[in-house]
């Protein structure tokens, strides 16, 4: 009985190792099995272009976010584990066509300032606007760090404190919460280039005419309260610290490990076999695989064909939109032609996430990616990612990080390399009338959804492992039974991105499944 873990972890992606460490440092035996050869899931990166060696690569994630309020760096100490990060200032621009750009500062006034030199009315509405994103973060966050379905006094008594303050804007937010990212953009603002700074973040979150993804917007409070916080050495020095920190807190990860049963004996998970045959036993299950693959994943029996397929049926890119990613490496500086010169003030865009795509393209890429069809022109965001931390290309060049959030998960010709190269030739075409340095690329990783879901091992390559929106969300989330305190099947709890509070990187998940498995194991007992 002895060698049985207090708790088998399934995927060594972040809430993998977040679930391991808060276990670990609770005196619990744990051991993370990993498919890939390293750790990380989606928040990686590494040197992938042959052909440039290099230069580093960031496949998936590329900044932080969520996970700078969620508590996870301070109680894993991931600072002392070698976590170093750079805040651009702005962190990003929105570049319009004609040469003009709106930068979004930490400082959201001087982000009003600069909307208001384009459209005076819509920098004073930006104030108003950031009034209700900012209610929106007060009462937001907490539901996102509470966990479904449990009285938590803390980020209750935080959440009725921001609905009480915020009282006056209530009507605001209930419009907000059930709206759609497009409705809200335009409502709120008039001129084309403050509608498509809006809508180029927002795509990141979904469809823009998405019921209740208005609610993405609450990423500019984040943005301009957090910053964007992009790790030096991209997410793999993130990951790394991690494994750092739970490895020296008693847990151990073991890579290279894929799950080919989570073994469920007499109604109840009671460990894993892995491909090469080895059991391994434990108390608990906790999957931060993404549900579908989960629950396939199960002893054929175990669980009732009812749950079964409630959980075949949870969407993941259910619009057949999901990002297409690139980084291009370059034998030269990435810089912008036109709008760094055309910038009344001396702030460095060359540095910040450069968004592209005025509305029509955003929503054309969106019912393109519907239709299975390819766009003429994308909506992209550009990352320069060496501008930002230099040790990620060769001195004198670059590498960037292209993110199309909106591209067909399956084209309607099917994604030959032909396709994918003939993609990747109109989205460059475009960055060019922007940037100079793409004429110098030296290779390029490119990863469309399908290739992600087989590198990741996510359904459908989604990057938040069960679409997100009001009807899945916390108890809800991936699917009515599955997200509460008790466990659909004993012993098996969901930590990934399918479970509450959905995609992104805050470690949240995996902190509320290692709350859960600590309370379940003190019931053994
Ligand atoms: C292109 C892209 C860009 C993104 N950008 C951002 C961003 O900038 N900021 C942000 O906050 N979020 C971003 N996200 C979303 C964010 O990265 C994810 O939602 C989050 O990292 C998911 O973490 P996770 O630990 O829940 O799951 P994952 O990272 O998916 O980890 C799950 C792990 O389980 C492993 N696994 C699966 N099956 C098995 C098995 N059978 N046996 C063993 N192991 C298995 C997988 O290999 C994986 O390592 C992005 C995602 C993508 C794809």
């Amino acid at each position: 009985m002895t060698d049985i873990h207090d708790a088998i972890i399934i995927g060594a992606g972040h809430n993998g190792m977040a679930a391991a460490g808060y276990l670990s440092r609770a005196g619990k035996k744990v051991v993370v099995v990993e498919r890939s050869a390293k750790v990380g899931g989606m928040t990686t990166s590494g040197y992938l272009i042959p052909e440039a060696p290099d230069y580093l690569v960031t496949p998936c994630a590329v900044e932080l976010l969520f996970v700078r309020n969620s508590g996870l760096i301070e109680d894993l100490e991931l600072a002392k584990h070698g976590l170093r990060t750079i805040d651009p200032d702005p962190s990003y621009a929105y570049l319009h066509p004609d040469g003009s750009s709106i930068a979004l500062f930490r400082d959201y006034k001087r982000t009003a300032d600069d909307i208001a030199r384009i459209h005076p009315g819509d920098g004073k509405q930006y104030l108003k606007f950031m009034e209700v994103m900012d209610a929106l973060m007060d009462i937001g966050f907490p539901i996102m760090m509470a966990e479904p379905g449990r009285p938590d006094f803390s980020n209750l008594g935080k959440m009725i404190g921001g609905a009480v303050r915020n009282v006056k804007l209530k009507d605001q937010l209930i419009a907000i919460s059930k709206a759609t990212s497009d409705q809200v953009a335009c409502e709120w603002f008039e001129h084309p280039a403050t509608i498509g700074l809006l809508t180029g973040i927002a795509a990141g979150a979904g469809p823009l005419d998405d019921d209740g993804n208005a609610a993405a917007y609450m990423i500019f409070a984040v943005t301009h309260r957090l910053g964007t916080g992009k790790p030096v050495g991209s997410l793999q020095s993130f990951s790394n610290a991690l494994a750092a920190s739970i490895t020296a807190s008693g847990a151990e990860i073991m890579v290279d490990a894929p799950v080919v049963e989570i073994l469920i004996e007499d109604g109840a998970a009671k460990g894993v076999r892995l491909a090469d045959g080895r059991v391994l036993r434990s108390k608990v299950v906790i999957a931060t695989s993404d549900p579908r693959t989960t629950f396939a994943l199960t002893t054929p029996g175990g669980v009732e064909r009812r749950l079964l397929q409630r959980i075949e049926h949870v969407p993941s890119n259910r619009s057949n939109a999901a990002p297409f990613l690139a980084n291009v490496a370059m034998a030269a500086p990435l810089r912008l032609k036109r709008h760094q010169d055309l910038r009344h003030d001396g702030a460095n865009i060359n540095n910040a996430v450069g968004l592209i795509g005025v509305p029509d393209e955003v929503r054309e890429s969106f019912a393109s990616a519907r239709r299975g069809d390819i766009p003429q022109r994308h909506a992209v965001s550009v990352s320069p990612m060496s501008n930002i931390d230099p040790s990620q290309a060769p001195e004198g060049c670059s590498v960037a990080y292209l993110y199309l959030p909106a591209m067909a998960v399956d084209a309607r010709e099917g994604w030959s390399p032909e396709l994918k190269d003939k993609t990747m030739t109109s989205i460059i075409a475009q960055l060019s009338e922007y940037y100079d340095g793409f004429d110098k690329e030296v290779g390029r990783f490119v990863e469309t959804a399908r290739e992600r879901e087989k590198r990741v091992g996510a359904t459908n390559g989604c990057v938040t492992h069960v679409d997100f929106g009001p009807l899945r969300s916390g108890l809800h989330r991936p699917a009515t039974g599955f997200g509460g305190p008790k466990p659909a099947v004993p012993g098996l709890f969901l930590g990934g991105a399918g479970s509450h509070p959905g995609g992104g990187v805050s470690g949240i998940a995996g902190r509320i499944a290692a709350d859960r498995t600590l309370r379940y194991l003190k019931k053994m007992r």
